[in-house]
């Protein structure tokens, strides 16, 4: 068959036939695919090709022909393209259904488990205005301080003043440190030339408590001139900021935080609580970004693992101790390992709040640290994983696999890599039980779920 030289800026009428994991139609004209921004499925458009590949492109919509009955109409499409609410498009129901769908597809297709009984997403009450944290990049459009989000792909600012899927109070936040900063002209970052001072601006509110840590990301810990009465004016018009920081990077790399924080007002952490357990949580620790899902997530696990008063847990990338500390009085032992340091001394720290005095906490690699813990002795009973993106390290899964643990019970924030982490754990004789996805991320592409391993 002849391919078609598509060129740029072409039009052409389509069927949107399908929608990609992030949230992008799928057009097809004569077999080649096009990625277009806001179009669904079973909607009819005339396209313009913006970009063509090798085996694919992208399009963008120039008119709707149909629309999706699943559509929700009016959605600032700013929240597209940047990737705040890549699915805010599409109806509450159908991202439930549709991410549900991902699970089942994921492991049809790389762990061959076809019609495995993926349970119906568990959905969020609260839709909107969810996340208890932000992380905000400061950049200068036309010489103003401009607070926004990159667009997808890029490191374009595009300006935003409500981020939609956050807690409003960290948006007036950031308008009132981004005005008070044009007020004395600090200077924003710039990638190209790496001058600038400010470059993040990271905001967390506790969920249940209401404690705000601002953290800003900046060059030097160089303050401006006007720092000081910024400082009480900030935490005058928002008393419940408990803690504002500096964190220092001067590096060229994507990471957001660099390693030195120094504090300018209150303490380095905030304290919250999750499942009526109390934790201190410090700037560079991970803590779910949306507490009343996480809570659900979390009393998910501990139903799987029918925990029993005799068990040894392992709480492996165990944070500041969240899943661990909320099970401690059930169990005989929690042993958690993680390895960003002030987050280990955070889950000792919340151990003591607790009043617990069976968890063991220790900084390192949880691929290095579980050997180590079954030569010295420890026997568990369970093994609770909650990894990063990447999924687990095959070792991990190899020496996990030998402590004979009666389940393991894994959380993960990417079912690509779960599912080939359920092909090694199959492997290694753990058989996949359950699994139920919970939905921490309303209107975007994110999937989180919970699965639990049998021992065969
Ligand atoms: N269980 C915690 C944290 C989950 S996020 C909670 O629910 O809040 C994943 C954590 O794994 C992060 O804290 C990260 O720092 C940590 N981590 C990443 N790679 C790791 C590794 N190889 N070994 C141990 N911890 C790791």
């Amino acid at each position: 068959m002849d391919m078609i030289n598509f060129k740029k800026n072409e039009i052409f009428e389509a069927d949107v036939i399908d929608l990609t994991h992030e949230g992008q139609g799928v057009v097809k004209i004569e077999h080649f695919p096009f990625f277009v921004d806001n179009a669904l499925p079973d909607e009819r458009i005339m396209m313009r090709v913006l970009k063509v590949g090798k085996s694919f492109g992208f399009g963008r919509v120039e008119q709707f022909l149909t629309q999706s009955e699943h559509r929700v109409s009016g959605v600032n499409l700013d929240y597209l393209r940047t990737g705040i609410a890549d699915f805010g498009h599409l109806s509450y129901e159908e991202q439930l259904k549709f991410k549900q769908k991902q699970v089942c597809q994921l492991l049809t297709k790389t762990a061959h488990k076809e019609d495995f009984p993926v349970s119906n997403v568990i959905p969020a009450d609260r839709t909107l205005a969810y996340r208890n944290k932000a992380q905000v990049p400061v950049r200068d459009i036309n010489g103003l301080l401009t607070t926004g989000f990159f667009r997808k792909n890029s490191h374009t600012l595009i300006p935003v003043e409500n981020f939609y899927i956050q807690t409003p109070e960290i948006d007036a936040i950031i308008l009132f440190l981004r005005d008070e900063f044009r007020k004395i002209a600090v200077s924003s970052y710039d990638e190209k030339t790496r001058q600038g001072w400010l470059r993040n601006i990271v905001v967390r509110k506790a969920y249940h408590s209401s404690e705000i840590m601002v953290t800003l990301v900046v060059t030097s810990d160089k303050l401006p001139k006007d720092a000081d009465r910024l400082l009480s004016a900030l935490t005058e018009k928002f008393p419940n900021i408990k803690s504002v920081q500096l964190n220092i990077n001067a590096d060229t790399g994507s990471f957001i935080l660099g390693k030195r924080f120094k504090v300018l007002y209150g303490q380095g952490y905030i304290t919250d609580t999750m499942l009526g357990k109390t934790f201190q949580i410090s700037a560079p620790a991970f803590y779910q970004v949306n507490t009343e899902q996480a809570e659900k997530l979390y009393q998910i696990a501990y139903d799987f693992a029918d925990l029993k008063a005799t068990d040894v847990v392992i709480d492996a990338y165990s944070g500041i101790g969240t899943i661990g500390i909320g099970m401690a009085d059930k169990v005989h032992q929690v042993y958690g390992m993680e390895v960003i340091p002030e987050a280990v001394s955070d889950a000792k720290h919340n151990a003591r709040l607790n009043n617990l005095s069976n968890t063991h906490y220790e900084v390192g690699m949880a691929e290095a640290l579980l050997p180590k813990w079954l030569k010295s002795g420890i026997k568990p009973d369970l093994v609770f994983v909650d990894p990063p993106r990447k999924g687990l390290d095959e070792t991990f899964i190899k020496v996990a696999s030998e402590t004979q643990a009666r389940a393991i019970i894994y959380i993960s924030c990417n079912p690509a890599t779960f599912a080939r982490d359920v092909v090694r754990l199959e492997e290694q004789g753990y058989q996949l039980d359950k699994v139920q996805p919970v939905d921490l991320f309303p209107q975007t592409h994110h999937i989180e779920l919970v699965a639990n391993f049998i021992r065969k």
